[in-house]
């Protein structure tokens, strides 16, 4: 078994502190749902974990069985098992997901990519309902919200990595995909032993990849942590109904704007 722990992490940009001590704990084979409303650090939290090199981790750790991640490029982080799937992935012209889960397996040293790879690659194409056509098209070339996050899932599988971060894998997917993307993941938790840690606003993700832990993040903070119910507990009482319950001011961070001289009137 392993585990990924995360202590009071601190992550800023441009020296404005978001991230303002985060501790979560998973093991794999967990499934932890991350929710909080737009703008409270998810997706920071999700780049920082990977190393973006726009975001500066000021304080804490983060540890893959007592390895510190933190100071690392991102490929050895990815070496060490850890796999996002972003928000907005990003399309790679000319590079089809194949060529791009060989670079992968290759970067990560252990003799690079299985002799079956595309064995492999087209059968968890099947698996996911991708068609050929996306096989060789670079990846994310015009691709639908749900091609992209089905897609995201293949190279999941292929790369079979320990930790599977998921930045809100369900945005943008109708009914179909969400269930496909979803059931794929939950499997591999199983199968594989897959530790996630699933980002998301809504807990309609969470009906097909069921968490063992749901975690609340406002204003850069894991303000509270429960089982399952948390989720549906939120959907009644909203992002706000909760802070006021808890007493947190902040639900999201804001970057102070610059102050404009001439922003008001009578200036
Ligand atoms: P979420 O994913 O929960 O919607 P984000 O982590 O994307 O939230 O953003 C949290 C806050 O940090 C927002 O106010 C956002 O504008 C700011 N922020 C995030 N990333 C950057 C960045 N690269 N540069 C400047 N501000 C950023
Ligand atoms: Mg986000």
């Amino acid at each position: 078994m392993s585990t990924l722990t995360i202590r009071d992490l601190h992550a800023s940009v441009d020296g404005f502190e978001i991230l303002r001590g985060v501790d979560l704990e998973i093991n794999s084979g967990e499934v932890h749902a991350l929710m909080g409303p737009n703008g409270s650090g998810k997706s920071t939290l999700a780049h920082v974990l990977m190393g973006r090199s726009d975001y500066q981790a000021t304080a804490g750790s983060v540890t893959v069985d007592g390895v510190e991640l933190l100071g690392l490029p991102t490929w050895q982080r990815a070496a060490r098992g850890v796999f996002l799937a972003m928000q907005y992935p990003v399309e790679v012209a000319g590079v089809t997901v194949g060529d791009l889960v060989t670079a992968a397996f290759a970067a990560r040293g252990n003799g690079g990519a299985p002799a079956d790879l595309d064995t492999q690659v087209r059968d968890e194409a099947r698996r996911l309902e991708i068609s050929d056509e996306f096989l060789t098209r670079g990846v994310n070339a015009e691709f639908s919200g749900g091609e992209q996050k089905r897609m995201e899932t293949l190279q999941l599988a292929v790369l079979k990595p320990t930790f599977a971060i998921l930045d809100e894998i369900d945005s943008g997917l109708d009914v179909d995909a969400l269930r496909d993307v979803a059931r794929r993941i939950e499997a591999m938790t199983s199968d594989d032993n897959l530790g996630v840690l699933a980002i998301t606003h809504y807990d309609r993700l969470l009906t097909e990849l069921k968490p063992d832990r749901v975690h609340i993040l406002l204003g850069g903070r894991v303000v509270k942590s429960g089982g399952p119910e948390l989720a549906q507990q939120l959907e009644a009482t909203g992002y706000e109904g909760l802070a006021a319950e808890l007493g947190v001011d902040e639900l999201t961070v804001e970057k102070p704007k610059e102050a404009d001289p001439f922003g008001e009137a009578g200036f």
